[in-house]
């Protein structure tokens, strides 16, 4: 099975490929995924939807319209579903296992898509390159938790997220921790892979737990560097996501 990623605007949009079938994660618009399916003569079989925002399900009906595929998504959506997916949930693709993983915080809807044997992780707006998605909920706690439990899976477990915002995030984190040498590093790198033409992901979640401030809300550096030295790891996220809200 081979991962295609498509870049819409600033959105990702994943197509999963094996032979002549296809799945596609969070389909903001239609026409870019059919050129795709097209390029690898591949039928589409199913649509993965993390959340319900418009820039992650906006080519879902035509998508569905045109190829009468399954689309599954977590209940309470307003896109009509063949399947409502909730966690330990998994599907079938390819001979892979694709386990559905609750992640709520940046809405109550989110879930996050986990193929262990390939390890892959779409994140959606739950997790991105060097950040995480915005609290639409008002809940740090929970957008918390959700993160934790994702840095908990295996090192070189590959991070596909939502969005291409790696450079605003790096750079945010840099600002935030000039002496981390790690951060630095990364944004160089990417910046020098910028040159070459627009960077893709996937990152691995090991590097996401070295340099991705909102992973390490539980660090010593990360607490100093919001004046939070005796805070807790949520009141930490809290802070760190206000700042790069007003970034
Ligand atoms: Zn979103």
């Amino acid at each position: 099975m081979e991962v295609e990623t498509l870049l819409h605007g600033d959105n990702y949009i994943y197509l999963l490929i094996d032979g002549d079938e296809a799945v596609v994660v969070d389909p903001g618009a239609a026409p870019p995924v059919l050129e795709a399916l097209d390029q690898h003569r591949a039928s589409l079989k199913l649509i993965l939807l993390t959340h319900y925002h418009g820039d992650h399900t906006g080519g879902c009906i035509p998508l569905k319209q045109a190829s009468r595929c399954r689309v599954l998504g977590s209940a309470g959506g307003p896109i009509p579903l063949d399947e409502e997916v909730s966690e330990s949930r998994t599907i079938t693709f390819a001979g892979l296992s694709i386990s559905v993983f609750s992640v709520p915080g940046h809405t109550s809807h989110d879930v996050a898509y986990y193929v262990p044997q390939a390890k892959l992780l779409f994140t959606g707006d739950t997790l991105f390159a060097g950040g995480c998605g915005r609290l639409f909920t008002n809940d740090p706690e929970r957008l918390w938790s959700s993160l934790s439990r994702l840095r908990a899976l295996p090192g070189d477990t590959r991070v596909y997220g939502g969005h291409d915002y790696a450079r605003d995030n790096l750079e945010f984190a840099a600002a935030l921790e000039p002496e981390n040498t790690a951060i630095r590093q990364r944004l160089n790198g990417l910046i020098k892979r910028e040159r070459m033409g627009p960077p893709h992901p996937p990152s691995t979640l090991a590097e996401e737990c070295k340099t991705n401030p909102f992973l390490r809300c539980d660090s010593p550096e990360v607490r100093v560097a919001v004046n939070l030295p005796e805070g807790s790891a949520v009141a930490v996220f809290a802070e760190l996501r206000r700042r790069k809200d007003h970034w």
